[in-house]
Order: structure tokens, then sequence, then C-alpha cells
């Protein structure tokens, strides 16, 4: 992972400790509506009552104010029809996880705010900010693996907007030009790079068993074995040249 983003923790009051049990496994995206600044000052004030466990600015300034496995007061869903927010309530939402799990939608969620207005490009981000948010999004799948053991899956139902959780509410969170398709195609062209690199790894350790095979049956003029002891030499290479492409050339040189 590239190492041009920063997190700055400033951490906000406004939050649930832990997760109620619920393991994370969505991560919903919003717009701020308004500046950098003043939405970390909101979401940190006692008197908002909310919060987002991050906020992207638009130069690519992540500041973190919830702890991943804290609960974040983003996206909430109410329980109950005839309580204070029947609008918010679970089974308006779009999304099948949220109507069937019958709770605060909170509790399994990962929240990043994005800095911008809904209404200045219908939520599309700005070049460093979208960066900045797929960045985020692969440290928070990263980090959700880590802590969890949970694999959020990469796709519409789970890398989601603000708008399909509370529909009712909040339509036009984050807009409808927010880029998740680039978003997700990043995060799935990563998962392919990840199995190529885990597929490779293996034909290498297969190429040099082979080399080192054919390399042990060899003899010189005096019909000597070439190499003696190919596990002394393995050792001593150990990690610091790749195995099999030296052993193919020894192997290619010898013959
Ligand atoms: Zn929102």
């Amino acid at each position: 992972m590239s190492k041009e983003f920063n997190i700055v923790k400033k951490l906000s009051p406004n939050i649930t400790k832990g997760r109620n049990g619920w393991k994370p496994d969505m991560i919903v995206s919003h717009i701020t509506e308004g500046g950098f600044n003043g939405a970390v000052s909101w979401l940190c004030n006692p008197n908002s009552g909310v919060s987002a466990h991050f906020v992207v600015a638009k130069d690519g300034k992540i500041t973190q104010l919830v702890e991943l496995t804290d609960t974040a007061k983003a996206n909430g869903t109410s329980v109950d029809l005839k309580g204070k927010n029947p609008k918010m309530h679970y089974s308006l939402s779009t999304l099948s996880k949220v109507k069937d799990r019958k709770t605060n939608a909170n509790y399994y969620t990962i929240s990043i705010e994005h800095e911008g207005f809904s209404s200045e490009a219908n939520g599309r981000l700005e070049p460093k900010q979208l960066e900045a948010s797929i960045w985020l999004h692969k440290y928070i799948i990263q980090e959700v693996k880590r802590i969890y053991g949970i694999d959020i899956p990469l796709d519409r139902n789970h890398i989601v907007g603000h708008y399909q959780i509370n529909p009712v509410t909040k339509p036009f969170c984050p807009g409808k030009n927010f880029q998740f398709d680039e978003i997700l195609n990043s995060l799935k062209n990563d998962k392919v790079g990840e199995l190529i690199k885990m597929e490779l790894a293996k034909w290498q350790e297969e190429m040099g068993i082979k080399s080192l095979d054919s390399l042990s049956k060899k003899k010189d003029n005096n019909r000597n074995p070439i190499v003696n002891s190919p596990d002394t030499w393995k050792e001593t290479l150990a990690e610091n040249v790749p195995q099999w492409l030296f052993w193919s050339i020894i192997d290619r040189i010898s013959k």
C-alpha cells in the first residue's frame, strides 16, 4: 500500500463504545455539506451528537474521529416505526442486509465523511480526495480483516452510500456522481494483483525445485556432481535472491 496518505486522530466524544456485539462489514460514504475544519469540529462537538469514523478533505487529508472498534453516530437506523425516527427505520433501506439485521446500522458499519456539498458536483470527489478515499477504503479493509477476521465483500451492497441506508432522510448523501465504481474497481484490481502475486510465488517455488532437481543430477567433466549439496546452497541463498531465477540460470549455463 502506498504511504502517501496519513491518518491524524482527533477522537470524538459522540460514540457508543464497542459495537454492541456486531462486527463491521460495510463501508458507508457521506458528504459533509460543509468545509473540512467545520465538519471535524461539528462531529467532535458534544452538542451535535453525531460523528463519523473518518473525514477526508479535498486535499487528501484524513482525520479519524472514531476507533474502528467503536460505533460512530453517522448512519443509524431506527428499530421502532412508532418511535421518534420512523423515517430512519431499517425497513426503508434499499440494502437487504440492513433490513434483515433489524438493528441500528451504525453497529456494523464504518463511515467516511468527504468534504464537499452534494449540490456542488453531485458528490463527485476531486482527484486527490478520490485517491485518499480509495487508500482509506483499502486501509479499512485491511484493518477489519486484522481485527475481526472479516473480508468485506467488494460490491455495492458493502461499499455503499448513506442514501442506501437512509433513503428517505438522506437521498443526496453523498450524491449521484460519487465515484463508487472507481473505488470498487481499484479495490478489485488490488485483489487480482494479490492473487497473481500468490500464483507467481507458487510457480517460482516449483521452478526452483525443478531446477534444483535437474542440477543435482548433473555431473562435471570429472563426473563429480555440479552441486554437492543443493540444500546447503539453498540455505546460504535464503531469501536474498529469488531462488528460482538463480537456479534456472545455473541450470541453463551448465547445459
Ligand atoms: Zn450522510
